[in-house]
């Protein structure tokens, strides 16, 4: 299985608009991998995209990717969501629809837990939802999955585990190929599903996590504070790692405001055991 991190930053980009921080300056001068764009990932072999931040089209052209097949979403957050047009920048040429008077060029299918379609959904102009816009004009087929049932496609299975996070409904996505088991877990996903299926694991790619220490402007996070309940901490997350048995656990959804360069990741990589994203990075199992 070939994947691709497409963006492995979090909530915002490194560098954040305006931000003139130690890591913003030096990832605008250096770009990737110091430069982090929104949470998506790739499965190469079968063109499947997991969720569209605002960056996708960008992404997409950066790494020559040219079909794009099935859509994954794992929440609603805007970070995961707002590249939702894609379908459209991609598939729907104006020229077939008013000239050769021909339909989009490419069904993408696009699949979430009903939950997360619910909100999907809820993404609405006046005269409806942006999906059913796109279902319309012929772009996208909605696929809605079952939490903890198997989809097939091609030699892949894909699996959604239904996440209840603090504020949110979100997935874990479990993919196989053959033996190989991969985990898709980018946001709010605290705390785990437990199920004997996401155990035994090739890779791990999580985020949901904060650093100890001082973070952006020398802020700490306090113990008792609610974003220790909403996020791992790096302990947390290589007890997570040992527990579900993954060989590599890789970590994306990189905050700014956790204020650590490029470097600095992968120096906390020999201290931690885990290795960080970075954007383009590509992963074979
Ligand atoms: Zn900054
Ligand atoms: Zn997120």
């Amino acid at each position: 299985m070939e994947l691709t991190i497409l963006g492995s930053g979090g909530s915002t980009t490194i560098p954040r608009p305006g931000c003139n921080c130690r890591v913003c300056g030096e990832a605008r001068i250096k770009g990737i991998p110091y430069a982090r764009s929104g949470p998506s990932m790739f499965v190469n072999d079968a063109h499947l995209l997991f969720d569209t931040p605002e960056e996708i089209a960008a992404q997409l052209n950066r790494e020559r990717i040219d079909t794009v097949n099935y859509v994954f979403y794992t929440h609603w957050h805007p970070d995961h969501t707002f590249g939702m047009r894609i379908v459209e920048r991609m598939y729907k040429f104006w020229l077939d629809m008013f000239v050769r008077g021909s339909k989009p060029r490419n069904k993408v299918r696009v699949c979430a837990i009903p939950e997360v379609m619910g909100d999907l959904k809820s993404m609405r102009y006046r005269g409806g939802s942006f999906f059913d816009y796109y279902e319309k004009s012929d772009l996208i087929e909605i696929v809605e999955l079952q939490d903890r049932e198997e989809l097939q496609i091609g030699n892949f299975i894909i699996t959604p585990f239904k996440v209840h996070a603090t504020y949110n409904t979100s997935t874990v996505f479990l993919i196989q190929e053959q033996e190989r088991r991969v985990i898709y877990a980018p946001c709010d996903v605290k705390p785990f599903p437990e199920d004997p299926q996401l155990e035994n694991l090739a890779l791990l790619i999580i985020g949901s996590f904060h650093l100890e220490g001082a973070l952006k402007e020398g802020i700490e996070i306090p113990l008792g504070n609610p974003l220790r309940q909403e996020l791992f901490s790096p302990t947390e997350l290589q007890d997570l790692a040992t527990r579900l048995r993954a060989k590599r656990t890789i970590v994306t959804h990189i905050e700014e405001e956790w204020n650590r360069n490029y470097d600095e990741y992968r120096d906390l990589e020999k201290r931690y055991n885990l290795l960080f994203a970075y954007d383009g990075m590509k992963i074979k199992t």
